[in-house]
């Protein structure tokens, strides 16, 4: 149902933000600079305060999260917008609900903006062709989790000041990562090299058609890595064995200082969280300031979303351009 009135702004073409396939690297480089600013601006900030003041945001989570959640709802609560966060999985979808009836529910509530996540690929999209507001896709299945990838080039970009020509390796479970296929979209659109390493069993097949070269050996694909992106072993996407065990998995594909040594030597670690210590990532390390970049990936994560938020209702507001 869209809204023909309702035209997207020139600085973000878009009604939705459903994944970063379907952007440009002009306009993901203008979230990120506008991300940037919003990272730099003092938290009590007033402008930014007031500039969804009277608008409506709602979460609408049908996975668990915590920090993709709690993130939103922050980014959301310091642009002033109302925010909504609604369980799904503990209210009507468990009464035999539908999606669509949920979102055709929702929507007559009159929301500006829908979080969305889901564990279905494809779900957040069809969402979105049934609602008025904008759309955010907070994480759908396998398929993306754009303001994760957004989060992550942004951390690379402060640490590492470009994305071009950056070796990144991507480790771990690629198969059920959603965080894996919208980083390698963004960082391959802004030409970092980009390298995926994992057990067969963990790599989805054409994965080499996404433009990324492909490793099964960790020794060889760390060999002079600018960043080092540790995936989560997604237990709960698994139905059967896809590793031997965990310690022959954290023996072979766990990042550890001993395997860090043949990235480059300020090589930064990053993980979209939640972390498996010792697992897919030695704990120590995991919490290694000189290292890890992971607290700064979650801190980025606020600017982000309200990057997004901010980009997605320009044409609603008008005047923050
Ligand atoms: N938090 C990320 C996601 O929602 C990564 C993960 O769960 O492993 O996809």
């Amino acid at each position: 149902m869209s809204d023909p009135a309702r035209k997207p702004a020139a600085f973000y073409p878009h009604r939705h933000l459903l994944g970063i396939e379907g952007l440009s690297a002009d306009e993901i480089t203008r979230l990120l600079d506008l991300s940037q600013s919003y990272a730099e601006r003092p938290k009590d900030d007033h402008r930014a305060r007031s500039l969804l003041s009277g608008r409506t945001v709602m979460n609408l989570f049908f996975e668990n999260s915590t920090r993709t959640l709690t993130s939103f709802e922050l980014a959301a609560k310091r642009l002033g917008a109302d925010v909504i966060n609604m369980a799904v999985s503990t209210s009507s979808i468990k009464k035999g609900e539908t999606l669509l009836d949920t979102a055709m529910t929702l929507n007559a509530m009159g929301p500006d903006v829908l979080i969305v996540r889901h564990p279905e690929s494809g779900a957040v999209s069809l969402l979105s062709q049934k609602v008025d507001g904008a759309v955010v896709n907070a994480g759908d299945g396998r398929h993306e989790h754009p303001t994760q990838a957004l989060l992550d080039a942004l951390t690379i970009r402060r640490r590492r000041g470009r994305i071009q020509g950056l070796i990144v390796a991507i480790c771990g479970d690629v198969l059920h990562s959603r965080v894996a296929r919208s980083n390698i979209h963004l960082l391959t659109k802004l030409g970092a090299k980009v390298r995926v390493i994992a057990p067969t069993t963990l790599l989805p097949s054409q994965i080499d058609k996404m433009g990324v070269e492909v490793f099964t050996d960790m020794r060889k694909g760390l060999k002079d890595a600018d960043v080092v992106m540790m995936l989560r072993l997604q237990l709960e996407r698994m139905q059967g064995a896809y590793v031997p065990s965990i310690r022959e998995y954290f023996h072979f594909y766990g990042l550890d200082y001993d395997k860090l040594e043949i990235a480059k030597p300020d090589a930064i670690i990053m993980h979209p969280g939640p972390m498996n210590r010792g697992v897919e990532i030695d704990s120590e390390l995991a919490d290694d300031i000189n290292r890890s970049v992971i607290r700064e990936q979650v801190e980025m994560g606020v600017a982000v979303r309200m990057a997004c938020l901010d980009a997605l209702t320009r044409d609603l507001t008008g005047a923050n351009t």
